[in-house]
């Protein structure tokens, strides 16, 4: 079929997708905001935009990625051409989340369709509106033989993950994750599994907290704390953490308000179900700042919890909502304690003027990526590969390497005629000590 061999034809559904995306931008903007109040602001810069700049780049980029790449040949196939072909998997199945349920759908699309594949896609049954303009756009830009949604909740998920496909990209929880990776062992289909995880933020003695907190404040209460990469509880050194705590309550208080619930500028938590799982975890004795909570609203104010106890209820699992607990430390020792207590995260964030204190870090703990002095970030810089390690997940996309993800890297030796070295062939007789010779020397 043409969108396997043809590029042009690839890039010609990119435009169209292009096209169709930017014409609906509106659409899919207000869909977001229907389906749990996600900002203009956002939807935009988080959701649409996105999508609409990898489009871009993909379009511009395609013959590169796409073109056999030549590399050096061995001595030993002398005469030889050797290459790289970049081919499709095939049948490619992407499973979407409901936080980010455009980009995290439609990212991995694009860079499915620049690779040559069939695609299908089951968006999230928990933002239906994204859902349905996601179906609508891709219909109205792929024959659905090339690309098709399929909507529906966790059977229709079961049901398609009981099929055989070439790969699987899945984007979700890790208990979901697990269901994934054992459904695509029973047909050994490759897996990228973009997951979560417990991701620290750690703040150090020197840190410029009144920044650190502006930023923090940014990378968690963005979505309303439904992020993967949000920063999911803080550590901070002892002496630093009461004055931390008034910056976060002044820059909580300057993006939203004093009553963040009035804000436009603030998400609501996707659904009761969701909500009633985070309101359990406040505990209103340790709350310092909001707690508030609304659930006919499915409202959860943005709230700092005083926690020092690690085994209690938020500080169990990934939050992935508007509630950051502070933890403080005193040693290495404190710090490495609580770190080393969970999965490997998605991501991990350091603030910090002490460079060595930064690369220690970096160098100690295994994670997906973070940022020294920021949050959340990385994950605009489509240079750098995005993704979780150990339980936070596997592989990575985002810019070239997505299309590298979505393509079996075929490995072709293009050998010369005009002369055949008799070394390799039997009898070997006496051959032996000249072949050894001759691998040392190569
Ligand atoms: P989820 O795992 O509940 O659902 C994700 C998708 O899997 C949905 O389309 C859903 O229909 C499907 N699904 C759910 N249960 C299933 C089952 N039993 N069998 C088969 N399919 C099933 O995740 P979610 O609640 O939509 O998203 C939140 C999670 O996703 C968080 O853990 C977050 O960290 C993670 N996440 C990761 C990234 C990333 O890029 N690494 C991005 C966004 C979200």
């Amino acid at each position: 079929m043409s969108y396997k061999t043809n590029i042009e034809y690839r890039k010609e559904t990119l435009i169209k997708l292009l096209n169709t995306i930017i014409i609906h931008e509106d659409e899919i903007i207000k869909a977001l905001y229907d389906d749990f109040k996600k900002p203009a602001f956002e939807a935009v810069l988080t959701e649409t935009s996105y999508v609409i700049s990898e489009l871009k780049d993909t379009i511009k980029n395609l013959n590169k990625w796409a073109k056999p790449k030549r590399v050096f040949p061995s001595l030993l196939n002398f005469p030889s051409k050797d290459y790289i072909y970049k081919d499709p998997y095939g049948k490619v199945l992407i499973i979407a989340p409901w936080n980010y349920p455009f980009q995290l759908a439609l990212c991995p699309l694009v860079s499915a369709v620049a690779a040559g594949n069939q695609v299908v896609i089951k968006p999230s049954e928990l933002t239906l509106n994204t859902s349905a303009i996601i179906a609508k756009i891709i219909a109205k830009t792929f024959h659905v033989n090339h690309v098709e949604v399929i909507q529906g909740g966790v059977d229709v998920s079961k049901n398609l993950l009981s099929q055989r496909w070439d790969y699987i990209f899945f984007t979700g929880s890790v208990p979901v994750g697990k269901i994934v990776a054992q459904a695509a062992a029973e047909h050994l289909t490759p897996v990228t599994l973009e997951l979560g995880g417990k991701n620290p933020c750690i703040i150090d003695e020197t840190a410029n907290l009144k920044l650190a907190a502006k930023r923090i404040v940014w990378g968690k209460f963005i979505n309303a704390g439904q992020t993967c990469i949000a920063p999911d509880y803080i550590m901070i050194q002892k002496d630093m953490k009461n004055k931390f705590i008034e910056y976060m309550k002044e820059e909580i208080t300057a993006a939203y308000g004093n009553k963040p619930e009035e804000s436009p500028d603030y998400a609501r938590i996707v659904n009761v179900k969701n909500w009633t799982r985070l309101t359990a975890m406040i505990d209103n004795d340790k709350v310092i700042f909001g707690g508030q909570t609304n659930e006919s609203d499915c409202y959860i104010a943005p709230t700092l919890i005083d926690e020092s106890d690690i085994d209690s209820l938020i500080m169990k699992d990934e939050i992935f909502g508007p509630l950051l607990p502070i933890l403080e430390y005193s040693s290495g020792a404190d710090l490495h304690a609580v770190i080393s207590k969970y999965e490997k995260p998605l991501s991990l964030y350091i603030f910090t003027e002490n460079k060595t204190f930064a690369s220690e870090i970096i160098q100690n703990y295994s994670f997906g990526g973070g940022c020294i002095n920021d949050t959340v970030v990385h994950f605009s810089n489509k240079r750098l590969p995005f993704g979780g390690v150990g339980h936070s997940g596997i592989g990575a996309y985002h810019g070239s390497l997505s299309f590298d993800t979505f393509s079996h890297k075929k490995s072709i030796v293009k050998k010369a005629n005009w002369l055949d070295l008799p070394m390799r062939y039997a009898p070997y007789k006496d051959k032996l000590t000249t072949i050894k010779k001759l691998l040392k020397w190569i």
